[in-house]
């Protein structure tokens, strides 16, 4: 499973240059779930550029409110997938510390999506937190909120160290492989009905590096930020992920 996250990043002019570039480059596999979650203003271009290029991707949502009705600027889990949306990320680090997001409502997120569409709940550490030894406890702290869910076979976690991100620094392989089997474990425990979740690794994931981690047993995929916004490096992560030369 590889999912782009664009950020608030994008146009149309982008969004018809990477549909060629992604055309162009991506080798034809159709085993992996690869999922692309633009701006949501972007949906419906992207949608239709799409099918206009034949590309075999998802599109989804970077949040999600927790319901309809009198939320002003919000968006539901009911509009995304009247959009034909199938999948929402939830819980990313920029959502809990520029717009101040709590476990609580992200916890209530996961509860609105249920199993309508799927969704990858992120989770992470600081620098000092890593520095401290202390991404475990900061981690089952985080996937708390799955304690006692029926969870959906399609909800997956993105492990993305806080300090990774769009820095070009990285665990280790086997730091991430011990990591996912950790949040494995917890989701397994925590949930009623022991899901054995799979799980994403998301900071600074490049064609240069990605193979290094894809090689690693409890590494299911990947969540991009700054290389998915370019159709070719896309691509060439999805066709390394899929086991194809670039
Ligand atoms: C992200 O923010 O989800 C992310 C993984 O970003 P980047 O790939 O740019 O580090």
């Amino acid at each position: 499973m590889i999912v782009a996250n664009w950020k608030c990043n994008g146009s149309r002019k982008m969004i018809q240059d990477w549909s060629k570039h992604y055309e162009d480059t991506y080798i034809p596999f159709d085993r992996t779930f690869v999922g692309v979650a633009p701006p949501y203003i972007y949906v419906e271009q992207l949608t239709n550029s799409k099918n206009a290029h034949g590309l075999d991707i998802k599109i989804g949502v970077q949040d999600i409110d927790i319901s309809s009705g009198a939320r002003t600027s919000a968006i539901s889990v009911d509009m995304i997938q009247d959009m034909g949306c199938q999948f929402t990320i939830i819980g990313h680090s920029e959502r809990r510390n520029i717009f101040d997001e709590s476990n609580m409502s992200i916890s209530a997120k996961l509860d609105s999506v249920g199993s309508k569409i799927a969704t990858i709940l992120c989770v992470g550490e600081t620098e000092k937190e890593n520095n401290n030894k202390d991404t475990k406890n900061v981690l089952e702290e985080q996937l708390s909120i799955i304690k006692g869910k029926i969870m959906p076979s399609s909800f997956c976690i993105a492990y993305e160290p806080i300090w990774s991100i769009g820095t070009g620094n990285t665990p280790t392989p086997n730091e991430i492989n011990d990591i996912h089997k950790f949040i494995k474990d917890v989701v397994q425990s925590s949930s009623e009905n022991s899901i054995v979740p799979n799980v994403l690794y998301g900071g600074s994931v490049n064609d240069a590096n990605a193979e290094s981690f894809f090689k690693e047993d409890n590494v299911d995929g990947a969540l991009i930020g700054g290389a998915s916004l370019q159709g070719k490096s896309f691509a060439n992560i999805v066709n390394i992920f899929n086991g194809k030369t670039i």
